[in-house]
């Protein structure tokens, strides 16, 4: 049954669509996951035991990498492959304009100097084609962003990583699940990055994970997560299983035995919440790639996408308003619209810092000025869908200059 839409919007105190709001994500939790997370809370460990290594296997696995290192959050992940491939102070790092700011936090964690590369307008991943003109005798890798759960260009960034001796990272947060010509995001770069935070596509509450062939990377991982201790079992034995030496500066980035349980019983839902994802993702398209007044961001045909976000682009230039109306009245409308993201370089700490400014990325400036996020996750039913699109038809034409 269709719903009665009032024509007056809820921001002018008309009926909303929803009486609660509908978020732009969330987790999806059941029973088998609270009961793996309850059977590591009754076991003799809750942290550093047996149920670490299990996830991290499981999930190399899933990813076709080599190893993977489980930490306590997506942040520490990027942190932490910092660290691993040897950033130091007055290192650049390329990065995209539009990605969460901890993709380049990461750089200055390290003393390294993040280097805005602008995004392409159809997709907002990093413009691979801007990419070299950016490169210095001081860079020494390329950031990756699969933004919205489309991954990047890898071949043209893997070419230009090799010519220039980079390393070629994966912000790969948005990304668990996506496919770049039938290769899993995860072995795709030198080392990629996932989020296990509740908005992402599996949660341990806080989490994170780093996938890499490279065996010497892997260990470095492991040092930096753990205070910077050697864990050469060969050496504790020789003197005494008392004896540890911090070898190098690290943090406590562990994740907990519970939490990997939790990332282990969601992992294997992850086939699950992809198709539930894609159906979502499949309706909006369907309405929203003939609609007057948003279009969908471009889906490359040789990716599977995994619909992370689900980013539309407004015509503004067909409205008689802006961004902020659109989206506050959307959130009126009970609709929890999100913006994904201000180009990194105009957060204030970064305009102090590197004394960056506006027409610095021109592609992405623009682009932030027209996006809206709309909610997807795989706890949403087909009512939620229609909710949304309801919503986003009396807003749009409402403000629409030929309506
Ligand atoms: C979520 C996210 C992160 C950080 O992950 P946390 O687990 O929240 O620390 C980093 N980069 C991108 C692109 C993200 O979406």
């Amino acid at each position: 049954m269709m719903k009665e839409i009032s024509a007056k919007l809820a921001i002018d105190g008309g009926t909303p669509i929803r009486t609660s709001v509908l978020p732009y994500g969330h987790h999806f939790i059941d029973e088998d996951d609270i009961a793996a997370v309850v059977e590591v809370l009754c076991s003799d460990w809750l942290t550093t035991g047996p149920k670490i290594a299990e996830f991290e296997e499981a999930f190399s696995q899933m990813v076709g990498a080599r190893k993977a290192v489980a930490v306590s959050s997506g942040t520490a992940a990027l942190h932490a492959a910092m660290y691993a491939i040897g950033i130091e102070p007055g290192d650049e790092v390329i990065v995209p304009a539009i990605t969460f700011a901890a993709t380049a936090n990461c750089v200055v964690f390290q003393g390294g100097i993040p280097i805005f590369v602008d995004v392409d307008k159809d997709t907002l991943l990093i413009d691979p084609h801007q990419v070299e003109a950016k490169i210095s005798p001081r860079t020494k890798a390329i950031i990756a962003v699969d933004y919205a759960g489309q991954p990047c260009e890898y071949d043209l960034l893997r070419e230009i990583a090799q010519r220039y001796g980079l390393f070629l990272i994966a912000d790969a947060c948005h990304a668990l699940g996506a496919k770049y010509k039938g290769q899993p995001v995860g072995s795709l770069a030198d080392v990629s990055v996932f989020s296990f935070h509740p908005v992402k596509h599996i949660t341990t509450g806080e989490g994170g994970m780093i996938t890499t062939d490279d065996e010497r990377v892997a260990h470095r991982l492991r040092l930096f997560r753990n205070h910077g201790i050697s864990t050469d079992h060969h050496e504790r034995s020789l003197k005494g299983s008392f004896y540890y030496e911090v070898v190098d500066l690290g943090y406590n980035y562990r994740l907990t035995d519970f939490q990997c349980a939790l990332g282990l019983s969601q992992l294997r839902k992850l086939p699950e919440f992809l198709r539930r994802r894609h159906i979502v993702a499949e309706r909006y398209n369907q309405v929203f790639s003939a609609h007057p007044f948003v279009e969908p961001l471009v889906v490359r045909s040789d990716v599977f996408h995994s619909y992370h976000l689900y980013v539309v682009r407004l015509h503004l230039d067909r409205m008689i308003t802006d961004r902020a109306q659109i989206f506050r009245a959307l959130r009126a409308e009970g609709i929890g619209v999100n913006v994904h993201y201000l180009p990194v370089y105009l957060h204030p700490y970064y305009r102090r810092l590197f004394a960056t400014k506006p027409g610095l990325c021109p592609v992405a400036e623009s682009m932030y000025q027209r996006i809206i996020t709309l909610p997807i996750s795989a706890a949403m039913t087909m009512e939620d869908v229609d909710d949304v699109i309801l919503a986003v038809d009396k807003v749009t034409r409402y403000y629409g200059r030929c309506n």
